[in-house]
């Protein structure tokens, strides 16, 4: 029968800083030097533009100048990027965003917008000198309602705190990521952010009702709505869910939000196969239904790293593959006799060896921890070159032994793990130092390989700066073109987050 008794007593989940977050701001190259990014035909910010500025924005403390301020908006939460931005821009409403990009779009000043600063393509920081606004004062929430589980806030809310709001009535935000204590909700909707719990709740396309926008010559654009149905045009909104920042600074938002379930089960199962794993996913589907929420894949070298790097420990362990597994119900007889029904018959059938179920808070965020922490453990390292694939179940973890067989032998680590519910791989490869021969032997293959399965090479993290060049692998050359096309009617002096998301070069 199922090991359910293995306790967690042994379990120190230490938060450790990673090597590469830990590269102090000078140390971490200047983008434009490291990716040779030449820059564009902007302005460069002059004594009047910041007197402008200052007409602009009520409070003093919405403008910062002096370098020791600005250093944190110039580097990206992974220390892999680093901008040259003298001021910091923070506008408290629409309005000021709108005379903010109404002014810089005559003076041909570039913007990088900057949300939370967890973005892992470092889209949130500027290359040069672009004026960086800063979203974190607008963050109120403007309305909850829980008869239609609408949610409608400004975009510099923090995910958490909305998070924390929300469950005082009972609901919770269709969307949860491990960056939730920083990221804002804004940031989320430019990005497209995915998360953990999107099996269930479905993508941000569905859940946004509404936004507001503005747009690079300062022209607001309401798209709020407060209900699922409204087929009046073209669904605009959807645009601006995903563009990273190019096409429109998100003002507001306005979301659809459920209720939150009263009961949780976490599930850790070990797996000998790939087609093990398979084989439980489908039951899982089949046999859990409406009450699962998430099915992540960690494989033994993601699991084993982890554990030994973060100095903590797994109440299973010694598996190929593992799957974490998570219901949430209303009804907790009934969700705890699926998932007794699912575990038996996984077992039975010989697809599961061992496992581990808990219903308990404290050992559910242990469990989860396991799986949120291996890119922590995996960044510990000097370098980590990191893939967000969508691949077809199938061929779902092949990329990994294959990628192992390359370059396994002048690397610290390869490891798979990911949101294989949603067809979402995440391949780390880390190591001490990052050789010309590595990259060779991982890159163009792995796009390569995303191609011909006609996957994504960018499931949930986005292009930002790091990633234009491999948009061509999952993107057509005419669909490319379009995208162009539509930044140059919505941004045709280029302001917007420039060098970012579409090819430059
Ligand atoms: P930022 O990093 O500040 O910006 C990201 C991009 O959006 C930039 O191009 C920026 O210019 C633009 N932008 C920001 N705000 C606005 C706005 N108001 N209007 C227009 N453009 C804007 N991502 C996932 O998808 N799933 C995960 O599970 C996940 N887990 C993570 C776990 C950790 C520990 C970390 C560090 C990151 C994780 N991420 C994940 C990545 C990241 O958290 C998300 O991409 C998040 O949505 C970024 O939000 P942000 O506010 O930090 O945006
Ligand atoms: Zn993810």
């Amino acid at each position: 029968m199922m090991n359910t008794t293995k306790i967690f007593a042994s379990m120190r989940l230490l938060h450790r800083i990673s090597k590469l977050s830990e590269r102090k701001i000078h140390e971490i190259p200047l983008t434009k030097d490291h990716y040779g990014i030449k820059r564009g035909p902007y302005a460069s910010v002059t004594d009047q533009d910041i007197n402008q500025f200052e007409r602009i924005l009520s409070t003093n403390n919405q403008i910062l100048l002096r370098p020791e301020d600005t250093a944190e908006y110039n580097r990206d939460y992974f220390r892999y990027v680093r901008g040259l931005g003298t001021v910091v821009l923070k506008p408290r409403s629409t309005e000021e965003v709108s005379a903010i990009l109404r002014y810089c779009n005559i003076r041909r000043l570039a913007v990088s917008i900057f949300g939370g600063n967890t973005g892992v393509c470092g889209g949130s920081v500027p290359v040069f000198d672009e004026i960086i606004l800063s979203m974190e004062l607008m963050n109120r929430i403007v309305s909850i309602d829980e008869y239609s589980g609408l949610l409608v806030c400004e975009a510099g809310c923090v995910l958490a705190k909305l998070e924390d709001e929300l469950s005082k009535k009972g609901m919770i935000m269709p969307l949860d990521l491990g960056s939730k204590q920083s990221c804002q909700i804004g940031g989320n909707l430019a990005t497209n952010a995915g998360g953990i719990r999107l099996m269930r709740y479905g993508n941000l396309h569905g859940s946004v009702l509404g936004l507001e926008t503005v747009l690079a010559n300062g022209e607001v654009i309401d798209l709020m709505s407060n209900f699922k149905k409204d087929n009046t045009g073209y669904h605009l909104k959807h645009l601006f869910i995903g563009s990273e920042g190019t096409l429109g600074v998100i003002t507001r938002v306005a979301m659809s939000c459920p209720v939150a379930p009263t009961t949780q089960n976490v599930i850790l199962l070990g797996l000998k196969t790939y087609n093990a794993v398979l084989q439980t996913f489908l039951q899982a589907k089949k046999q859990l239904g409406e009450i699962l929420t998430s099915c992540e894949l960690i494989d033994q070298a993601s699991l084993e790293y982890t554990v030994e790097h973060l100095k903590t420990s797994s109440p299973i362990d010694a598996f190929p593959f593992y799957i974490l597994l998570e219901t949430t119900g209303s009804h907790k007889e009934d969700d705890e006799e699926k998932v007794r029904q699912f575990l038996e018959f996984s077992l039975e059938e010989g697809m599961v060896t061992d496992g581990i179920i808990t219903s308990e808070p404290s050992k559910i965020k242990k469990l989860w921890q396991l799986r949120e922490r291996i890119p922590a453990a995996t960044y510990s390292n000097n370098f980590c070159l990191t893939y967000d694939l969508s691949l077809p179940l199938e061929q779902f973890y092949s990329i990994v032994p294959a990628i192992r067989k390359r370059v396994g032998h002048l690397v610290n680590i390869v490891c798979g793990f990911g949101h294989i519910g949603d067809c979402n791989l995440h391949l780390n490869i880390a190591g001490n130092i990052l050789s010309e021969e590595i990259r060779k032997l991982v890159e163009p293959y792995v796009y390569e390989f995303t191609a011909s399965l006609k996957g994504s090479v960018s499931a949930e993290h986005g292009i930002g700066l790091l990633k234009p060049g491999y948009m061509k692998y999952s993107k057509s050359t005419a669909a490319i073109a379009l995208m162009k096309q539509l930044k140059s009617i919505m941004d045709p002096n280029g302001i917007l987050n420039p060098y970012k998301v579409l090819p430059y070069n």
